[in-house]
């Protein structure tokens, strides 16, 4: 039985990529290594011990705000716990941190036996290891990303500050068909915004706007 890092479950709408719009339940693994700047949920990069609540602690759900308090989850408990919380949702968001260094095959393949569409979000520097019909949303970073994961990838999105976030990745870029490209500007900057527009315009690729921070759901 696999056991995971959590830091949060909870019902928003999706913001960004192919799936903007659609109702989910998040479910936020704990601990990634990455290391990017302008990360937006640094709350839950570290698995410190003054940090860790009791296993399988329920406070992960809802819990109204960010903070680096997580629990250890057996995958029976979660599973039971987030169909219980889902309502009417059928969209389920695997995210981070990172979610690939922790084992989402099973849970995976459960999720989507109990009904769900399920969408990883992965920096792509770990291997994807995932139910074959989840949808895996690859968001390259400023480190390298496995080659097998760009072809595995139902979509790249793809976090833009400056040009040199699209150019240490264009040779694989190249290889993946427009309409599954999407720019994100970071952070909703000016500068980025208008180097992502001038960027989809001239190479028939997508735009991505954070579109939850817009009108504040987390
Ligand atoms: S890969 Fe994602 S979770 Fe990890 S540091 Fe970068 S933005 Fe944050």
């Amino acid at each position: 039985m696999s056991v995971f890092f959590v830091n949060e479950v909870f019902c928003s709408i999706q913001g960004e990529g192919a799936w903007t719009g659609t109702p989910a339940i998040f479910l936020r693994l704990q601990g990634c290594k990455v290391g990017c700047p302008w990360c937006d949920t640094a709350y839950a990069l570290e698995l410190r011990k003054e940090d860790r609540l009791p296993d399988d602690d329920a406070r992960v759900f809802d819990k109204g705000g960010a903070s680096p308090a997580y629990t250890c989850a057996r995958e029976s408990w979660l599973v039971r716990e987030l169909l219980a919380r889902r309502g009417a949702i059928r969209h389920v968001v695997i995210t981070g941190g990172e979610p690939c260094s922790q084992p989402i095959a099973s849970l995976t393949s459960v999720l989507l036996r109990e009904g769900c569409r399920v969408q990883v979000e992965t920096s792509g520097t770990q291997p994807v290891d995932c139910d074959a019909s989840t949808w895996v949303t690859l968001s390259p970073k400023a480190v390298p990303v496995s080659v097998d994961n760009w072809a595995r990838a139902d979509e790249i999105k793809l976090p833009v500050r400056h040009m040199e976030d699209v150019q240490r990745h264009e040779a694989y870029l190249a290889t993946i068909p427009a309409e599954k490209i999407r720019l994100q500007p970071v952070s909703r900057d000016a500068a980025a915004t208008d180097l992502c527009v001038r960027l989809c315009l001239e190479r028939n690729w997508r735009l991505s706007l954070q579109t939850h921070k817009f009108i504040n759901l987390h």
